[in-house]
């Protein structure tokens, strides 16, 4: 029963790093085989699920440029294209246990996925497949946190949730600071005054411009990215 759950449609954005897990090379199939499993059982509840996925696992255009004159904008469609390898990686995963997905890219490479049309990603998303969002933007100087916030305000989708390797937003570094507290929630206002680091400022700003909540959770955590699309508390929510 789809009104028994808070959002109707999601934007999830899975990065880079999170698609690495602890495996060697750049795509852990334990990360992206868990993903397929949760997000088959929210589409199963009647839940749309649209997801954007990073590239920093394989490469990032604003840490490579300047290496052996590689300008800037040709690192970054290097990045895209590489989100582009995970994004199929992870339609792969996702059609191996049975849920019908799209991969939809914001340059053409016809042979390999369809390209981006907003009306075609809303009609699979209301036929119940899940829409695998790759190459970003498709132009440089953004990043797919920006892509997702993008492509949620696109497709109406309710909300941005952003997986990551951390339990959600925190005052300081957990990781460098035992004592780091976890917010529950925060006003956009807080995420851009206090500088925390959530998304780059261009994402978050687009969030808030078109009041697009962002819920910053632990993908890591078996369970949690169905109950993040479900709407039960997880993680840290922005807002308001
Ligand atoms: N990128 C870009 N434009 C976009 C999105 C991504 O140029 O709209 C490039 C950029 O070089 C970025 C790389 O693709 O470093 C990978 O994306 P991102 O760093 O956002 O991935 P994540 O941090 O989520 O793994």
């Amino acid at each position: 029963e789809k009104t028994s759950y808070k959002w109707r449609r999601v934007l999830l954005k899975v990065s880079g790093e999170a698609l690495a897990g602890d495996h060697s090379q750049n795509i852990d199939p334990k990360v992206t085989m868990a993903i397929a499993r949760e997000v088959a059982s929210v589409t199963r509840l009647g839940i749309e699920v649209a997801i954007v996925v990073g590239g920093g696992n394989i490469f990032r255009g604003s840490s490579r440029a300047g290496c052996s004159g590689l300008d800037r904008s040709s690192a970054d469609y290097i990045g895209m294209l590489a989100t582009v390898m995970n994004a199929i990686f992870l339609q792969a995963t996702m059609e191996s246990i049975g849920i019908p997905t799209r991969v939809q890219t914001a340059f053409r490479m016809s042979e390999v996925a369809e390209p981006y049309i907003r009306r075609r990603a809303v009609r699979h998303l209301e036929k119940g497949r899940v829409v695998i969002f790759a190459a970003g933007t498709g132009n440089p100087f953004f990043t797919t946190d920006t892509a997702a916030a993008l492509r949620c305000a696109e497709i109406n989708a309710e909300v941005v949730l952003k997986a990551t390797n951390v339990d959600g937003v925190y005052d300081d570094d957990p990781r460098h600071n035992p004592n780091a507290q976890l917010h529950d929630t925060l006003t956009y206002h807080e995420v851009t005054s206090k500088d925390l680091s959530v998304m780059d400022m261009t994402a978050i700003t687009l969030c808030q411009e078109n009041n697009i909540p962002v819920v910053v959770f632990n993908l890591t955590k078996s369970g949690n990215i169905a109950k993040a699309i479900k709407g039960e508390r997880v993680g840290t929510l922005i807002g308001g």
